[in-house]
């Protein structure tokens, strides 16, 4: 393992999704997807050993990384791995417990962008919380689960789409910059990975709370249509369902993997109108 030395006898966590990258290149390729540049700023979660951190801060030289890992064992091999780089705040906390404010004022109000190699045990939960957080973030591009990434990206009537492929839409655009083997980790996970890159959209005029909970509800029961998921979810009887779906100009029969994020969004207006 580069980052981390044989003789300091580093015990990886499995329960904070400990999987180290030790790949030069691809560590830099990640950097590269970012579109970090020298002033930018950037907020990392979860540093491990420092492997992406490092290359973080030697991009953004005249700009400033805020790193927070959970872990503070990591301390030493940290202190040790980052004691160039002086565009560095290490912070020893779960990413979940900081508040907004914190971060925003650890980048004294600028935009920045969020870099990670995310723990996978809490990929969503951070998802969540960055995306629903009134943070003034430019973009997110994190190592999640290929499995995962497909779902956040997939195309309408795949077998991936999910709910949480038009909530994601809903945010900003996103896009799938490279598939990682498994055994560019240490220890090897037993999944393979991908780089997800979210451009975010913070102008759109939408009541994302709202409109997410509709596309939730429609989902509830995947298999079924989505006219059995309205019934079901927003106690409408079998023709006012159905109603809805002709005013949008859906098949009856139509299940939720089908509808695009406008048709949802037409689907939401009509429910509060409703
Ligand atoms: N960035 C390093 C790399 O690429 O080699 C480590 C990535 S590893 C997949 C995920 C890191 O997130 C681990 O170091 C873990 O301790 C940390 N972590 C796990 N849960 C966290 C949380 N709630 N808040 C902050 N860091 C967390």
């Amino acid at each position: 393992m580069k980052n981390i030395k044989k003789d300091e006898k580093f015990h990886f966590k499995h329960r904070f999704g400990q999987n180290f990258l030790k790949d030069d290149e691809l560590l830099e390729n990640i950097v590269k997807d970012a579109g970090v540049e020298k002033d930018s700023q950037v907020l990392e979660i979860g540093a491990g050993a420092g492997a992406l951190t490092q290359k973080l801060c030697e991009k953004a030289s005249s700009g400033h990384i805020f790193s927070v890992e959970i872990d503070k064992t990591l301390q030493p091999i940290l202190d040790k791995n980052l004691k160039n780089y002086s565009n560095i705040n290490l912070r020893f906390a779960d990413i979940l417990t900081l508040s907004t404010e914190e971060i925003k004022n650890e980048f004294e109000g600028k935009d920045f962008k969020v870099v990670a190699n995310l723990p996978y045990y809490i990929t969503t939960p951070i998802l969540e919380f960055l995306l629903e957080s009134d943070l003034p973030i430019i973009d997110i591009t994190v190592m999640v689960q290929l499995e995962v990434a497909n779902r956040l990206c997939a195309r309408v009537g795949t077998k991936d789409y999910g709910a949480i492929t038009p909530i994601i839409q809903m945010y900003g655009e996103s896009k799938i910059t490279r598939l990682v083997d498994r055994t560019m980790f240490t220890p090897m996970p037993k999944v393979d990975s991908a780089i997800v890159h979210i451009k975010l959209d913070r102008n759109a005029q939408i009541d994302r709370k709202y409109v997410s909970s509709v596309i939730k509800k429609c989902f509830l029961m995947r298999r079924k249509t989505l006219q059995n998921n309205l019934v079901a979810s927003f106690n409408l009887d079998k023709e006012q369902a159905l109603s809805f779906i002709k005013q949008l100009n859906l098949e009856e029969r139509i299940r939720p993997e089908q509808l695009d994020l406008a048709s949802f969004l037409k689907l939401a207006e009509l429910l509060k109108r409703n």
